[in-house]
């Protein structure tokens, strides 16, 4: 045993007993093998989305000093000429094409903040913190809530997932990619129990109070058994569930496969899960989920998620990164 990984070995043994000895303090525990006894939770990971970039366009406009023609309805610019898109427009034809805010659906004039799939924001009701999120791209949404709860926007509502059984169908699609993927040995012991909430529970559940939390999980050792546990905020598609699902899943094989997850470091964690995730949705051709990934704020993501890239590369195949898993806990 090198001298590392036995440091790594008084750190969980340490890390075990403080859990174990927290947990004993309940009634219940006290009786019995401890063995059966113990409920320890051994992972509570969240993965969070952050806030798109603000863009503040010039719609002023100069005067039309060369002839330029309007874009749109190809007439001669009289006065001003203004800048739509990288072209040339007249007043008329500017203010008939502005982008429409997703939330107030009002034509925006000024700045505006630009959304993941599309959604244009005004940033009155950007700054509006009241107002509950998307739960697919994050924008400020003034409908009501979902009929299942949680939120989304007008663009994401038809598709939103808001109960259990659904996701469990996704899940299914998951389970089938891991293992056309990643393999035949990316499988579970236990399926993960599902958990959908809305994001005031979901920050209570996790005892995080960030707006972006999209997902986390947690695993427990219970009768010499893992049991999984998901919990998913409500009103994603499909597509991005999906995703969350398959990092969280990555999440329950990680505490499986390696007796000393709870010595990793968070990018090295999330890293892997998102690098997991990733090949799933490159698998499905979900591309532009996948720069999603990549462009996420959090390096502990997205920083990971390129590490673990290169680590592939490097070592050549899925099989020897799932290896790595196995017998490693920094790279
Ligand atoms: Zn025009
Ligand atoms: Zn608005
Ligand atoms: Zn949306
Ligand atoms: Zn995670």
């Amino acid at each position: 045993m090198s001298k590392n990984s036995f440091i790594v070995r008084i750190l969980l043994g340490m890390a075990i007993s403080v859990l174990f000895c927290a947990y004993s303090a309940e009634p219940a525990l006290a009786r019995g093998s401890w063995l059966r006894q113990l409920e320890m939770i051994i992972n509570s990971t969240m993965n969070a989305r952050s806030a798109p970039n603000t863009e503040s366009p010039d719609h002023s406009g100069t005067f039309n000093t060369t002839g330029e023609r309007c874009a749109y309805c190809h007439k001669v610019i009289s006065g001003k000429k203004h800048v739509l898109n990288d072209e040339y427009v007249c007043r008329k034809c500017l203010e008939r094409h502005l982008p429409k805010c997703c939330c107030c659906h009002r034509r925006i004039k000024g700045s505006y903040v630009e959304y993941y799939d599309g959604n244009y924001c005004c940033v009155k009701c950007y700054g509006n913190s009241e107002l509950p999120r998307c739960a697919e791209c994050n924008c400020p949404v003034r409908s009501a809530e979902l009929e299942g709860g949680g939120y989304a926007c007008d663009r994401h509502r038809p598709e939103a997932i808001c109960y259990e059984d659904e996701a469990y169908e996704v899940w299914k699609e998951v389970e089938k990619a891991y293992t056309e993927v990643l393999g035949p040995d990316f499988v579970l012991d236990t399926v993960p129990n599902i958990h959908m909430m809305t994001l005031e529970e979901l920050q209570a559940k996790g005892k995080n109070d960030s707006r972006w939390i999209k997902a986390f999980s947690r695993t427990k050792v219970a009768g010499g058994h893992y049991v999984h546990d998901i919990y998913v905020l409500k009103g994603m598609s499909p597509e991005y569930l999906l995703e969350q699902l398959a990092h969280e899943g990555a999440h329950c094989w990680h505490y499986e496969n390696q007796p000393y997850t709870l010595s990793c470091q968070p990018s090295f964690k999330e890293g892997f899960c998102e690098w997991v995730a990733f090949k799933i949705l490159d698998d499905l051709d979900l591309d532009k989920q996948r720069e999603r990934q990549l462009n996420n704020v959090d390096i502990d993501y997205s920083r990971g998620l390129r590490d673990f890239l290169r680590l592939e590369e490097k070592l050549g195949s899925i099989e020897a990164v799932l290896d790595y898993m196995r017998n490693n806990t920094t790279l």
